[in-house]
């Protein structure tokens, strides 16, 4: 799809950021493009609509930026999913294990009734510890989660090998 290049072309890449080594994957400038941004949006609509999801799960922060006009373009809800004690209702919790240390998502309780078809969506795919927490939540509350969908994965991680072969969908690979 020649909107994959134009969409490629906008993530600007920042070395040594948050600390040194790290190549950062930056949406913010894809952002600033109306047509990439919308490009981005439409990819991901043109591939969930008429599949039936009635719920879209963005993970805090990046994926409460395409999570929710991807959910109004197919006619889904969106729950966020946040880092810990940002919801204030009751939450179910699951730890995940970073490179240094662990981390944590929330979800509020009945945010999501049993059966219902779910995607999650998040910016950027790296060792999928985030995005198989995710999963781990929308599934304890009885929802199937059909697919994640992410802007950005970094392949050399193997990240999808944590998902349990549950479906990925990227748009932008970065080497
Ligand atoms: P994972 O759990 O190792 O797959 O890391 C994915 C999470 O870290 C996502 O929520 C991303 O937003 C974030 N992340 C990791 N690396 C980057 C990056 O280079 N750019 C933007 N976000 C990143």
């Amino acid at each position: 799809d020649p909107r994959i290049h134009g969409i490629r072309t906008k993530i600007r890449v920042v070395p040594d950021f948050p600390q040194p080594g790290i190549m950062f994957q930056d949406i913010t400038t894809l952002l600033l493009d109306p047509k990439a941004f919308k490009d981005t949006i439409d990819l991901f609509v043109e591939r969930y609509k008429g599949k039936n999801i009635s719920v879209v799960a963005g993970i805090e922060a990046r994926g409460f930026i395409f999570g929710p006009p991807i959910a109004l373009a197919i006619g889904a809800k969106f729950i966020p999913l946040r880092k810990p004690r940002k919801l204030p209702g009751e939450v179910i919790s699951e730890k995940y294990i970073l490179e240094y240390g662990s981390d944590c998502l929330e979800m509020h309780v009945g945010a999501v009734k049993p059966h219902e078809r779910a995607l999650v969506v998040d910016d950027l795919i790296a060792t999928g510890g985030t995005l198989c927490a995710a999963m781990n939540l929308l599934e304890r509350a009885g929802a199937e989660v059909i697919e994640c969908a992410c802007v950005i994965e970094l392949p050399v991680l193997k990240g999808r090998e944590r998902l349990n072969d549950k479906p990925l969908f990227v748009l932008v690979e970065y080497q």
